[in-house]
């Protein structure tokens, strides 16, 4: 029979439920828009329906929620986040007592990298690196067989590198982090503001977004391709510089704008060239649970703690 846990991953733009037993299988699972404008009792109720319809028939235990935003642990409450910024919703506890089962809350990213580490690309590791560029770029770690979690459990994100002093804006208020060149949301910015759009077959798109470019990029269109190429750049210099600092011995790579023709091969190449000789031996390889890692890792978690 095995235990069972739901996973539920909110991020900006979806919201992913899965139910998962305590070996990593994914037996059911959700995928529908995050109804981010309902705030915290919009994403509540809809977190609620998504448990009954997958726990219906399951003796569930335990739900685990990762969330895009910097989470306080032991609070479990979301700090930060661009659409899901509720610092003084006490989240997990309020989620828990409408569920009735106990809730474990975590960044979206910190669960993806529980789920590639016990079930996916980096099983078997004890130091991995993950880092999923989507709407946004999240990052966890696996350091010495442990999670990486810093004071509140707000560590890992690796999204705000700085690959450039006066680069573009980001959305954290500071200027050149990787986000604001390779997320979903940084590309789209920059294929806005710049001076080649209307030579671009961009601007024939109503709403450029991250899927848009990546379509672009397919045609050969080459202000979408430029872009493409400084994102691989501006990946590839963050990961790098992530590598140094934690010398993983695997770098799982994923989130939807990894999709992008040759991104993830130009990122895979150019992080081990962006690090010190001694720590090439990383190998960069892609995520195996793919758009479910965040809700596998998150079910996981609830049901084993680390
Ligand atoms: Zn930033």
């Amino acid at each position: 029979m095995g235990r069972y846990a739901v996973g539920i991953d909110i991020g900006r733009t979806n919201l992913r439920a899965a139910l998962v037993r305590s070996n990593g299988e994914l037996v059911a699972s959700i995928k529908e828009g995050t109804d981010a404008l309902g705030g915290p009792q919009g994403v509540e109720r809809q977190v609620a329906r998504a448990f009954e319809r997958l726990a219906r028939g399951h003796d569930v235990r335990a739900v685990g929620v990762g969330i895009a935003g910097q989470c306080d642990t032991a609070r479990g409450v979301v700090l930060h986040g661009p659409n899901l910024f509720w610092p003084d919703v006490p989240f997990r506890d309020r989620l828990s007592d409408v569920l009735g089962v106990p809730v474990v809350l975590r960044n979206d990213v910190v669960m993806a990298t529980i789920g590639e580490w016990r079930h996916g690309a980096g099983r078997d590791c004890h130091d991995i690196v993950v880092l999923f560029s989507g709407t946004g770029i999240g990052g966890g770690a696996i350091v010495n067989g442990t999670l990486l979690e810093g004071a509140s459990g707000c560590g890992g994100h690796f999204g705000h590198v700085s690959v450039q002093l006066d680069g573009p804006p980001c959305g954290c208020g500071r200027r050149g982090c990787v986000e604001a060149y390779a997320s979903g949301t940084g590309l789209a910015s920059r294929a806005k503001n710049d001076p080649s759009l209307p030579s671009s077959s961009l601007s024939l798109v109503g709403e450029i977004d991250g899927r848009a470019i990546s379509r672009a990029v397919e045609e050969g269109d080459a202000m979408a391709v430029r872009l493409r190429d400084e994102a691989a750049l501006a990946l590839s210099s963050a990961i790098g510089s992530v590598i140094n600092c934690l010398e993983p011995q695997r770098v799982v790579l994923g989130g939807s704008v990894m999709d992008m023709p040759g991104l993830y091969e130009m990122c895979a190449a150019g992080a081990l060239e962006h690090c010190l000789p001694s720590h090439r031996r990383a190998l960069i390889v892609r995520s195996a649970l793919g758009e479910m890692a965040g809700a596998i890792g998150a079910a996981s978690l609830a049901l084993d703690p680390i």
